[in-house]
């Protein structure tokens, strides 16, 4: 390891003062810890905010959630506010890394960790990422697990974060802190496609710290699951995955969302899909009908060229667990 200042704020005004000093927020370290160590990142500070007040998890008054960004991802996934009124996002907690790893690293980190990208944690492998305009290993290497939706010619990798693609469906909204003050921001709209800037990943400005994640209020009654396909059971990364929320009423889909990971370079809402959903009848045919739409404008590499026929059975097969014909 290289030598590296740290510092520990003693509340939020001070880690701000520190991060708009060019300081790197640092909170369980799951992900920033092991690049440092790989040197393919190298801050000069570390600013250190796991003893700030963001861990609490509580109702919105609109009737939606909110969820500190220092929470553990262990700790929310119990939440029995969340385990009840959002089972897609306890699932995909738990669906994560390790129990070792979801107890220490945090919501606001999940959203921020980085690809899984063999190459990107090569430093002797071009990768635009960690340094744009080098090219990308990806595109003639070994790209299996990589991206087939939102991809460019400077970036194939895909987001990492299962909890990010049941928020990416719940529509929910990160909050930011920073020198100018509070914002928020769709998550959808937070984490960037790769472009020709595969290197900026996130519309987080110079300084600025995530507060925290809200889920809307949704139309009750809410169903959701996750659904994760890998290629082993645990502390492994999607190949494809499903998030289904649905709220039917009277018998019919009155309000349907779904997003997908490790497909897309971002979370990857299925709009095709929901539209194929909303205001039918649930029936195994409509699932099919509309998990036959879940691939289109995929771009398959040499190796990844499975995931669309995947992801369509992936959906498919959460469509009929969430909304029960079966
Ligand atoms: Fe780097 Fe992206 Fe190419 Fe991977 S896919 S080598 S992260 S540019």
């Amino acid at each position: 390891m290289y030598p590296f200042a740290y510092t520990k704020p003693a509340d939020t005004r001070a880690a701000l003062a520190a991060g708009a000093r060019g300081g790197r927020y640092i909170a369980g370290g799951t992900t920033l810890v092991d690049l440092m160590r790989e040197t393919v990142e190298r801050p000069g500070t570390l600013v250190d905010i796991s003893g700030l007040p963001l861990r609490g998890v509580q109702a919105t008054a609109r009737g939606g959630l909110r969820i500190g960004a220092l929470a553990r991802m262990s700790d929310v996934a119990a939440h029995p506010r969340v385990r009840t009124a959002y089972p897609v996002v306890s699932q995909a907690l738990e669906l994560s890394a390790s129990a070792q790893l979801r107890n220490m690293a945090t919501i606001g980190g999940n959203i921020m960790q980085r690809t899984r990208c063999t190459y990107f944690r090569d430093v002797t492998a071009a990768c635009n990422k960690r340094q744009r305009g080098s090219g990308c290993a990806a595109l003639e290497g070994y790209n299996r697990s990589h991206a087939i939706l939102g991809t460019s010619e400077a970036c194939v990798a895909t987001h990492p974060s299962d909890l990010a693609v049941a928020l990416a469906a719940l529509d929910a909204t990160v909050h930011l802190l920073g020198p100018d003050g509070e914002r928020s921001l769709a998550l959808t709209e937070f984490l960037l496609p790769p472009g020709d800037t595969p290197d900026r990943e996130h519309d987080l400005r110079p300084g600025e710290l995530i507060t925290g994640v809200e889920i809307p209020p949704h139309p009750q009654p809410l169903r959701s699951g996750y659904l994760k396909v890998r290629d082993r059971q645990s502390y492994e990364f999607a190949l494809t995955s499903a998030a289904v929320v649905l709220n039917i009423t009277g018998g019919v889909i009155r309000d349907a969302r779904v997003a997908a990971g490790g497909v897309g370079t971002v979370p990857w809402r299925l709009t095709a899909v929901e539209r194929r959903l909303a205001g039918a009848r649930p029936s195994d045919q409509l699932w099919a009908q509309a998990a036959a739409v879940a691939a289109d404008g995929a771009r398959p590499l040499h190796h990844n060229g499975f995931k669309a026929e995947l992801l369509k059975r992936t959906v498919e097969r959460q469509l009929r667990t969430v909304g029960g014909t079966r």
